[in-house]
């Protein structure tokens, strides 16, 4: 089993105890660790890969409950920082239907040094890019920037996940998707939401959208749909790859739920050049992912809900 090496941030997320989708009214919040990169780290742990978890935390409590949460879960931290700013906070209400509202205050997530030590572990492993605060500056972003070239040199599979978030980049959506370009030319998979796959592209239409990001050079591309399932568009074969049914309470994580089961599988591989080749394959492993998206989604809070490997085999 190969590693995968996920970068970026791990935070609390605060989520608003009543539902109703309007942060301004919620009066109690419950904490619970978050952060896209670390929970792609806890799904692959969770189903039992090696997800290595490389990201900045304050030296305060919060951060302390989140590395020990992380690492409940198997994740390996052992390349994790800590820093005298505090740890980056979220909070997050949920509407009836699941779907999500949610504010940042920015702190140590930013603060992660460039790690060259790190490479000597790269060669045949993964590498996983998917903070939705790691384009926003600091010194984040330039590590992300050397551990992709790192990673590139190293012949690592490369996995990029911009995770947009429209309150972050307001009147900059621009420069957002100045700074993925890079990331989305050198990746061998990205996974996009529909909406990132537009305003990344600048198409209208997905299809178009997916020609678009495989003449840039990327391999794999999955536009995840929610309940429709994902777009898998790989070797000159476009196909929606349906989803299981479920009744959706919280959509918090279902993405990072399906990257993580994607990359799991395709670290348990031998060689991972076959994905490329086999669009079949990779078609059966988008299935599986679907399905632990859609298991996270029935119940609360990003990481307790991710399935374990039972879970997601019954
Ligand atoms: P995020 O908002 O967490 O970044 P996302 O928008 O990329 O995630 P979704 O499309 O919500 O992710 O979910 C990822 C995958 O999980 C989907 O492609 C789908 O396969 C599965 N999934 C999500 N919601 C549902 C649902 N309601 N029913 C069935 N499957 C679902």
């Amino acid at each position: 089993m190969r590693k995968v090496f996920c970068i970026g941030e791990l935070l609390i997320d605060f989520v608003a105890e009543k539902q109703g989708n309007d942060l301004s009214k919620a009066t109690q919040f419950t904490k619970k660790a978050g952060g896209a990169p670390a929970n792609v780290a806890c799904a692959i742990a969770k189903l039992g890969g090696k997800g290595v978890f490389v990201g900045c935390v304050g030296d305060d409590p919060f951060g302390s409950f989140l590395l020990s949460t992380v690492k409940k879960e198997g994740v390996d931290i052992s390349l994790a920082q800590r820093s005298k700013t505090f740890t980056t906070l979220a909070f997050v209400s949920l509407a009836e239907d699941g779907e999500r509202d949610f504010v940042f205050s920015r702190g140590a997530d930013k603060e992660l040094a460039y790690d060259p030590s790190l490479r000597k572990d790269f060669h045949g492993n993964l590498l996983h890019l998917g903070a939705a605060t790691a384009l926003l500056g600091g010194s984040l972003e330039k590590a992300y920037g050397k551990y992709l070239f790192d990673a590139f040199t190293k012949e690592m599979f490369i996995s990029f996940d911009p995770n947009f978030r429209g309150d972050l980049w307001k009147e900059n959506e621009k420069q957002f998707i100045k700074k993925c370009m890079p990331f989305i030319e050198k990746s061998h998979l990205c996974k996009f939401s529909l909406e990132e796959a537009l305003l990344l592209s600048g198409k209208k239409d997905v299809n178009e959208a997916c020609d678009f990001f495989h003449e840039v050079g990327t391999k794999i591309i999955t536009v995840t749909l929610g309940k429709e399932g994902t777009l898998l568009s790989s070797n000159n074969t476009k196909k929606i790859i349906p989803s299981i049914a479920v009744k959706p309470i919280d959509t918090t994580g279902a993405g990072d739920a399906f990257i993580g089961c994607l990359l799991y599988q395709i670290a348990d591989l031998g060689n991972f050049n076959r994905v490329f080749e086999d669009y079949e394959l990779l078609a059966k492993m988008v299935q599986k992912a679907n399905k632990a998206g859609a298991i996270t989604t029935t119940n609360y809070g990003a990481i307790v809900a991710l399935p374990t490997k039972s879970q997601l085999e019954n």
